[in-house]
């Protein structure tokens, strides 16, 4: 058993990550960093698991089971609506745990069983800064062969009686989603999600609107159609997504109805090399604040493969001079990228620049203040002097004390 080579620890997260929500009384989710995870099953009873969360994030999804549910009662099973990185994430560690079946359609076996990675994300996708960076979201097969188990044909769901399995493809081949008719709860996966999860700044805030599936992705457009008008069809009245808030009553008739009628308009991309008759990669473009990089160096460790990805683009790095700034900025030249380095302190960067330059990275260093727009524009405007154009822009000004809430950030408006 083996997550994939390229699991590793994806720095982002959202206000909600470690919350749980109740949407019913065996009906509880979990947001792990920037995915849900759901939990099937009265507390301290029998129960299912639905998905595995993000790479890394084994441990707090076990000690959320244990708070719930007890300690040594393990779920029946763990269901998967599909196998992309953000949903197996802790899989292989919870599976050391607990020795219980995993289930999946067939058709996303390959991607379980270690036979054949997923098609690469699109970066050049039509979206802002989360697709800009997908070519650092691991997408190599998982391999669980040993628990795999296909999703009972007749659509039962084992070990949750009332629930209903569905295929729901297009972001993934075997994706599917569940549905219990007696209360209208739909759990959708990837098929409908409520944030615009390519955008960092909605996925940190989690502001709420249904959307088509996350966009870097999904490789099979018209099929993300079908399924998002089977989902509609239903008339949910509860909507429990992969990404983003849980969703109920009017709000979500309406939203649901009207990305249904409107899916190309609101869902498929412009350009993006999955898009029919639309591909090609725009070029990367001036991306916008709150890329929020929680770079814990210990747990990211980009293979070869990260180099090749990172190593040409360049960073333009808000706060560079100490902490976690300075944690990323070094880490991203240990990749040989291009790292503009930016913070009111000039000393301490120079010190950055030399550790990145012996790492072979090109750094540049431009003392700055983000309270002076001014400023932010000699940075840009530096920065594509110097290297031509600017692939991630980071801000790291005024985080100090990070835990498990973006709040800080968000709230944090002092200079550097
Ligand atoms: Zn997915």
């Amino acid at each position: 058993m083996k997550q994939s080579d390229d699991n590793r620890f994806i720095p982002m997260t959202s206000i909600h990550s470690g919350q749980g929500v109740e949407v019913a009384e065996d009906v509880y989710y979990f947001t792990n960093q920037i995915v849900n995870i759901v939990m099937l099953g009265k507390p301290g009873g029998r129960w299912i698991l639905i998905d595995a969360g993000m790479p890394k994030r084994g441990a707090e999804i076990l000690e959320a089971a244990e708070a719930r549910f007890g300690k040594d009662n393990p779920p029946a099973c763990i269901v998967l609506t599909h196998g992309h990185f953000d949903h197996v994430g802790g899989l292989v560690y919870l599976l050391e745990h607990w020795s219980v079946p995993v289930y999946a359609h067939p058709e996303e076996f390959p991607f379980l069983n270690g036979t054949r990675d997923y098609p690469e994300p699109d970066p050049g996708v039509q979206g802002g800064v989360l697709a800009k960076i997908s070519s650092i979201y691991p997408h190599e097969a998982t391999n669980v062969a040993e628990a795999l188990q296909g999703l009972p044909a007749d659509g039962s769901v084992p070990d949750a009686p009332d629930w209903r399995w569905l295929p729901t493809p297009g972001h993934s081949p075997g994706h599917v989603s569940f549905f219990r008719a007696g209360d209208g709860i739909l759990i959708s996966g990837d098929a409908v999600i409520t944030v615009r999860q390519d955008e960092m700044y909605k996925v940190l805030i989690q502001k709420k609107e249904v959307n088509g599936p996350p966009r870097y992705l999904t490789t099979d457009w018209p099929a993300a159609k079908a399924s998002v008008q089977l989902l509609n069809g239903l008339e949910p009245r509860v909507l429990i997504p992969g990404h983003g808030q849980s969703m109920s009553g009017t709000e979500l008739r309406e939203e649901l109805n009207k990305l249904s009628t409107n899916f190309e308009e609101l869902a498929v991309p412009d350009h993006g090399k999955y898009v029919p008759g639309k591909g090609g990669n725009p070029p990367l473009t001036f991306l916008l604040l709150f890329l929020l990089l929680f770079c814990s160096c210990a747990t990211w460790k980009p293979g070869s493969g990260g180099q090749d990805r990172l190593g040409r683009k360049t960073f333009v790095i808000i706060g560079a001079s100490s902490g976690f700034g300075r944690g990323v900025a070094e880490e991203l030249g240990r990749l040989k990228a291009n790292v503009v380095l930016a913070s009111r302190r000039e000393a301490p960067l120079r010190e950055v620049a030399d550790t990145i330059k012996k790492y072979g990275g090109n750094a540049l260093v431009v003392p700055m203040d983000i309270s002076k727009p001014e400023d932010i524009t000699r940075l840009q405007e530096t920065a594509v002097s110097t290297f031509k154009t600017i692939h991630v822009w980071i801000n790291m000004a005024g985080v100090g004390s990070i835990g498990r809430s973006g709040k800080s950030l968000l709230q944090s408006r002092q200079p550097l």
